[in-house]
C-alpha cells in the first residue's frame, strides 16, 4: 500500500440536498482493482477515461438469468438487445452463451449478420425498417416484428411479390398498470388494434404469424406489469388457436428488467428496491404455464433483456482534472468524463468510488465533466472524499446504453477494454482520433485555402 497522503483539516459547510436515512455521512471503500486488475494500471496503459467490461461478470449475469427462467419453464430463449451495447466483442459473449440477436435498425441487423448470427435467429424490431432492409430480412428468414399497419401492408406486398412465405411477429402494446403507457410501438391490445392486425396477418397466405411480442417499458420496478402483459399475450395466443387453429410458436416478453442502478430522486438505493431476476421470471412463467396451453403447444418464451444483463459488468475509469470552489462555497470537482460519454448520468445517480486510499474527510460536491458546456454535470450533489487533481475514480454499472448513446461532442470517445476470465485485458474498441472524424468530411475546392 502506498503512503497515506496528508490532507489539511477542513471546516465543512453543510448544503441542503437529498440525504438518505443514514444522514450525510457515507462510508466509502476505495476500488483499486476490477477482477484482480489494478485500475491504475489500466489507466496507465489505456488512458483516462476508459470503459472496462468484465467478461466474468457478464457471463455470470447471463447464466443466472438463463437459470432463473429455464428452471421455471421448459422452452426459453434469450435474444441480446443490440442497442444496449453493440460492441462486437460484447455481442459475441452473449452469442457464445447461446443467445440470439434482437435488433432495432438495419445497421444493427448488419452487425448481427457480420457477427455470424444465423438470419433465423435475429429478431427484427423497431418502427424504422427500410424496404431494402426488409428484403434482406426476408432473404435471411428472420422474423420481422411488425410495428404499424403501414409496415404490415409493405411486408405483405413484398411477400406476395416475392412469392415467399414470410415470418412475422406482432408487437403488442397494452395497459399493464404502469404509466405513462408505452403505446407508441406496435398495436394496442385494449382497443382491438392488435387483434385486427392478427386477423389481417392470419388471413394473408404469404404471411406466417410466428410470434407475439411486447416490450412494456424499461427499468420496470413492478413485476406485476409482466404478469399482466404475459396474460394479455396468452389471451391473444389462445384466441388465435381457437379462431384460426394455429399455435403460436413464441411469446416474446421483451426486456425492461431493472439494473441495480439508483434512479435520480429515488429515496432508496437501486440495489435495495429492484426485483430479482427470479421474481421477474416467476411473474412471467407462472402466468404462461397456468394459462391452459396443451403441453405440446406451450410456446417458446423469448426474453430480450438488455440493461439488467450488462449494466454491472461495465465500469468507467476516470481522473480528476481540477477542483475549485464555486461562488456559493460549494466544492466542485472537474472530471475527465462527462455526459458526453456517460449518457445515463441524466437519469441515474451512479455509484462512484475513489480508486485510491483516502482520509476520512468527505464533503458534498458537484461533479462536472470536461466539456465547455453548462449542461455537463455528472452529479449535482455527491458526498465523496476530497479528491484532488490526478486522483482516479471508478464509476459503477455503466455497461448499458452508454457505449451506444455516447456522443462525440468536444471530446473524442475513449477506449473500451474487456477483462477476460483469466484477467487479461483486451482492447475491444480503440479510442477515436481526429482521423476517425475527418475521414467522413470533405472540403469543397473553393474553401480549401485562405489567408489571414
Ligand atoms: C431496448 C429494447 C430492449 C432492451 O430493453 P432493456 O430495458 O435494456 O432491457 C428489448 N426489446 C426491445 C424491443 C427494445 O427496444
Amino acid at each position: 500500500m502506498s503512503k497515506i497522503i496528508y490532507e489539511r483539516p477542513v471546516i465543512t459547510k453543510l448544503n441542503t440536498g437529498i440525504s438518505n436515512k443514514f444522514g450525510t455521512r457515507t462510508e466509502y471503500t476505495p476500488v483499486t482493482d476490477i477482477d484482480g486488475v489494478s485500475v491504475k494500471s489500466i489507466i496507465k496503459e489505456h488512458g483516462s477515461p476508459c470503459f472496462v467490461i468484465s467478461e466474468k461478470q457478464l457471463r455470470k449475469n447471463i447464466r443466472s438469468a438463463q437459470r432463473a427462467f429455464k428452471t421455471r419453464y421448459p422452452k426459453v430463449q434469450f435474444a441480446w438487445s443490440y442497442k444496449t451495447n453493440y460492441i462486437n466483442a460484447v455481442c459475441n459473449v452473449f452469442h457464445q452463451e447461446g443467445i440470439w440477436a434482437e435488433v432495432v435498425s438495419g445497421f444493427e441487423y448488419q452487425k448481427a449478420i457480420q457477427n455470424g448470427v444465423p438470419g433465423n435467429k435475429i429478431l427484427f424490431n423497431g418502427p424504422d425498417k427500410t424496404t431494402e432492409e426488409l428484403k434482406t430480412a426476408m432473404e435471411n428468414n428472420s422474423v420481422i416484428h411488425l410495428d404499424h399497419f403501414d409496415e404490415l401492408f409493405e411486408v405483405s406486398a413484398m411477400a406476395e411479390e416475392r412469392k415467399q412465405k414470410t415470418r412475422v411477429a406482432i408487437r403488442v402494446n397494452m395497459d399493464t398498470g404502469v404509466y405513462p403507457m408505452w403505446d407508441r410501438f406496435g398495436f394496442n391490445y385494449e382497443n382491438g388494434q392488435a387483434w385486427n392486425c392478427i386477423n389481417k396477418v392470419m388471413a394473408n397466405e404469404w404471411l406466417d404469424l410466428t410470434g407475439l411480442h411486447c416490450h412494456i417499458g424499461t427499468y420496470m420496478l413492478a413485476v406485476s406489469a409482466y404478469s399482466i402483459a404475459a396474460s394479455k399475450l396468452c389471451d391473444l395466443a389462445v384466441n388465435i388457436k381457437s379462431q384460426w387453429n394455429k399455435s403460436i410458436e413464441y411469446l416474446d416478453m421483451g426486456g425492461g428488467f431493472a439494473s441495480a442502478n439508483s434512479l435520480k430522486g429515488s429515496y432508496l438505493q437501486g440495489a435495495d428496491i429492484i426485483p430479482t431476476i427470479d421474481e421477474y421470471a416467476e411473474a412471467i412463467t407462472s402466468v404462461i404455464l397456468n394459462y391452459g396451453f396443451k403441453q405440446n403447444e406451450l410456446p417458446l418464451l423469448i426474453l430480450e433483456t438488455g440493461r439488467a444483463m450488462i449494466d454491472d459488468a461495465g465500469y468507467l475509469l476516470g481522473s480528476v482534472l481540477a477542483t475549485k470552489r464555486l461562488s456559493d462555497g460549494r466544492r466542485a470537482t472537474i472530471m475527465d468524463f462527462g455526459v458526453n460519454i456517460l449518457f445515463t448520468a441524466f437519469w441515474y445517480n451512479h455509484k462512484i468510488s475513489p480508486a485510491q486510499e483516502f482520509s476520512h474527510h468527505t464533503e458534498d460536491m458537484v461533479l462536472y465533466g470536461p466539456l465547455c458546456m453548462n449542461i455537463d454535470v455528472v452529479r449535482e450533489s455527491i458526498t465523496l472524499p476530497l479528491l484532488s487533481k490526478g486522483d482516479n475514480v471508478v464509476v459503477h454499472r455503466v455497461g448499458a446504453y452508454n457505449m451506444t448513446q455516447w456522443m462525440q461532442f468536444i471530446q473524442m470517445r475513449p477506449r473500451v477494454v474487456m477483462i477476460d476470465e483469466k484477467g487479461e485485458v483486451h482492447i475491444i474498441r480503440e479510442r477515436e482520433t481526429i482521423q476517425t472524424l475527418e475521414q467522413l468530411e470533405s472540403m469543397p475546392k473553393h474553401l480549401s485555402s485562405f489567408e489571414l
